[in-house]
């Protein structure tokens, strides 16, 4: 914007500054030398930091799952043919599931978590920290000035 700064009273391009708790039109003169702080918005993204917590649910194949797979077989009395004939999966699958070799997809663990009645998925929650964009804070007059009353002390 153009005007009369309001400090030194020059025409010229002005910026928004604190001086002494009001908020002025000054010049950049008056904000590198003089006692104004000019309302940056990377300060206003620095004081906006109410943070959200976002919560997020993970879905994890327990590490120890071939021996899981392995024993509930076995106290079944099934045979790995047998097993991958009641889940409609190949004899291969059961023995690399089993074997360690092959990490079940989340679908593939449920199947065998019906049938064998096991568990093996964990539910693991992430708590994520969001950062609330600058647009949506709320940031008021009174907030610039204790800002820059911080920023003298
Ligand atoms: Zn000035």
């Amino acid at each position: 914007m153009f005007g009369d700064c309001d400090l030194c009273g020059k025409k010229t391009e002005l910026v928004e500054g604190v001086v002494e708790g009001s908020i002025l039109k000054v010049c950049n003169n008056c904000i590198q030398f003089g006692e104004a702080v000019e309302i940056k918005k990377s300060v206003l993204e620095e004081k906006s930091k109410p943070e959200k917590i976002k919560e997020e649910i993970i879905e994890e194949i327990v590490r120890d799952y071939s021996t899981r797979i392995k024993g509930a077989r076995e106290s079944m009395n099934l045979l790995q043919k047998d097993l991958a004939m009641e889940i409609a999966e190949k004899e291969s699958v059961i023995h690399n599931l089993e074997s360690g070799h092959l990490e079940p997809s989340l679908d593939l663990a449920k199947k065998l978590e019906g049938f064998l009645n096991i568990k093996l998925i964990v539910i693991n929650k992430n708590e994520k920290v969001d950062k609330i964009d600058f647009h949506n804070a709320s940031l008021t007059i009174g907030d610039l000035l204790k800002l820059n009353k911080d920023k003298h002390e």
